[in-house]
């Protein structure tokens, strides 16, 4: 007889457990959005540059396996000086954080850096992922920062001292 009880009870105080741990759990997410929230702000805030920074990230640009020369001065804090180095010194705050990102730049250039296309600043026609190269084979749109393939760059922000390489081309 006792043998009933005893897993009857046990089956209760497992429940138990299970309640009170799932309250622990959500507790425990409640303190985890909290904190999510409380930080994400901060983060954001804190993504740079700012006015009054001055960051240098150099830059290369390749088309089909040739190399571009420097791309032109354009104005605004977000620039370049026909040196190979993406200028980020926001003058506006409109170009502190996001407002610095790569594709930023590429926008005040008067070009434009999509996740599947790009139009250099200066170029008049934008190249497309699967636009043939002149070899035949078709490009497609790479970005390396120091050495490091970026999945996705729609949020993108050159830092100080990064080594941005733009690669139009076959597949590697
Ligand atoms: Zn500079
Ligand atoms: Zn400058």
């Amino acid at each position: 007889m006792d043998t009933r009880t005893f897993p009857c009870h046990d089956v209760i105080s497992v429940r138990r457990l299970l309640i009170r741990s799932l309250l622990y759990l959500e507790a425990g997410l409640l303190v985890a959005l909290v904190a999510l929230v409380a930080i994400y702000p901060a983060n954001e805030s804190a993504a740079g540059p700012f006015m009054n920074n001055h960051w240098h990230a150099t830059y290369e640009i390749s088309v089909c396996g040739q190399r571009l020369p420097h791309l032109r001065f354009w104005e605004g804090g977000i620039h370049t000086h026909d040196d190979g180095i993406v200028h980020s010194h926001p003058i506006r705050p409109s170009e502190e954080g996001k407002g610095a990102s790569l594709a930023s730049w590429f926008e005040y250039g008067g070009g434009r850096l999509s996740s599947h296309s790009m139009l250099i600043p200066g170029a008049r026609l934008p190249l497309e992922n699967g636009a043939p190269c002149p070899d035949g084979s078709p490009g497609e749109l790479q970005i390396t920062v120091n050495d490091e393939r970026l999945r996705r760059w729609s949020n993108y922000i050159p830092q100080h001292e990064d080594h941005i390489v733009i690669v139009f081309g076959p597949k590697d």
